[in-house]
């Protein structure tokens, strides 16, 4: 069956990607790990010929993704590979202008190795419309990392046209089940698929996409020129995580449902966020493009050590800098120079049993605050 807009999200993740069937073919074909390619012996070259301008792994994945996103995918090394990529494209058009409070290393990229060649850089919050005059790219993350506000797409695709910028939104939160940026009007769409994307915590890739033929081709050549590009090892292993993206999904957000709603009225926790709950500041913006809510909240503990004491006494929720895995997983933000206070979590609510997990969280969070007081 062909995929179409009709086909849901679950046959869309299953199937993507996957190549036509014949006697005597893998239906499920293994990475292709290989670096050169038979050139043949006539003047023009094939579609593969050298390991780090094309891979048919990686197409395959690109044609899974670049469906789910509603462009055309280019799939990088990392997720900070495919930032990469955008940011240097935006920069030969006029200044970027990026989140305050997103993903800190998409700044420092930006400030440490752009801003001394000349590029103009600013900053601005996630919420409102940013001043984008002069602009050549505006970055916005929605909902942000890792504070879980959320921008209208929309708004400053409008705003950024306006003044003849590009819009680029990095997904990476939401996955593309979860917000479709190039339908909101974005121009590019970017993301860490070592999160969600996969979802087993064994992989590091990234990916951009896009509706415009000329971005998509710029950053095919970006990328074989940098070398900014994924093992085909990993981009089989992304792909192979992919299928049951719709399925780990559903119970995170249901996880993240339950998790939260045990959080607002806990003692000792502050400052509760997911999008998802109608009492959330972000709800109605998010409500409104978002297609699906996903597993990521924040909150807030009195201290570093009711933290420490937090995640000592759970049994189901690793300390651990990444998010969107199978299981569920906590990261204190200051520690990496988030301007968040020091007790502020980043909780990725994994796939196991909602009951297990609620349970879980409610003993710890008992320990951690019992402490403290
Ligand atoms: N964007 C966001 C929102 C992230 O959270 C991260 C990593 O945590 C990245 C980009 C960078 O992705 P990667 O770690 O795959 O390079």
């Amino acid at each position: 069956m062909p995929l179409g807009p009709s086909s849901g999200d679950g046959t869309r993740c299953v199937h993507g990607g996957r190549p036509d069937p014949g006697p005597g073919l893998p239906t499920h074909p293994g990475p292709v790990l290989s670096s050169t390619f038979d050139l043949g012996v006539g003047p023009d070259l094939p579609t593969d010929f050298y390991g780090r301008a094309g891979n048919p792994t990686w197409r395959a994945l690109e044609s899974a993704i670049g469906e789910l996103d509603g462009g055309e995918c280019v799939v990088f090394a990392s997720g900070m590979a495919a930032i990469a990529a955008v940011l240097r494209l935006g920069a030969l058009k006029g200044d970027l202008v990026l989140p305050s409070d997103g993903y800190y290393l998409a700044r420092s990229l930006a400030q440490a190795e752009l801003g001394p060649l000349g590029v103009g850089i600013r900053t601005a919050p996630t919420g409102p419309v940013p001043d984008v005059r002069g602009a050549g790219l505006v970055l916005v993350e929605t909902p942000s990392n890792p504070g879980l506000d959320v921008t209208d797409i929309a708004a400053v695709a409008a705003a950024a046209h306006a003044a003849g910028a590009l819009l680029a939104v990095d997904n990476t939160t939401c996955t593309p089940l979860g917000q479709r940026p190039l339908e909101l009007g974005a121009d590019l769409v970017v993301a860490s698929d070592t999160k969600a994307l996969s979802g087993h915590g064994d992989v590091v890739l990234g990916h951009v996409s896009t509706r415009d033929p000329a971005l998509a081709a710029a950053l095919r050549e970006a990328r074989t020129r940098s070398g900014a590009i994924p093992g085909p090892m990993e981009a089989w292993l992304v792909h192979r995580g992919l299928g049951t993206l719709d399925l780990r999904l559903a119970r995170q957000a249901e996880n993240a449902r339950a998790v939260a709603e045990l959080l607002l009225d806990r003692p000792g926790v502050t400052d509760v966020r997911w999008p998802g709950l109608p009492s959330d500041p972000a709800h109605a913006v998010a409500a409104r493009q978002m297609r699906r809510w996903n597993g990521l909240l924040r909150f807030t503990l009195p201290s570093v050590d009711a933290v420490a004491r937090f995640l000592e006494a759970s049994q189901l929720v690793a300390s651990e800098t990444s998010f969107g895995g199978l299981r569920s997983s906590a990261d204190r933000r200051a520690r990496w120079g988030d301007d968040v206070a020091p007790g502020t979590l980043r909780f990725s609510a994994g796939c196991e049993d909602t009951a297990d997990l609620v349970a879980d969280v409610a003993r710890a969070l008992d320990t951690a605050v019992r402490a403290e007081n």
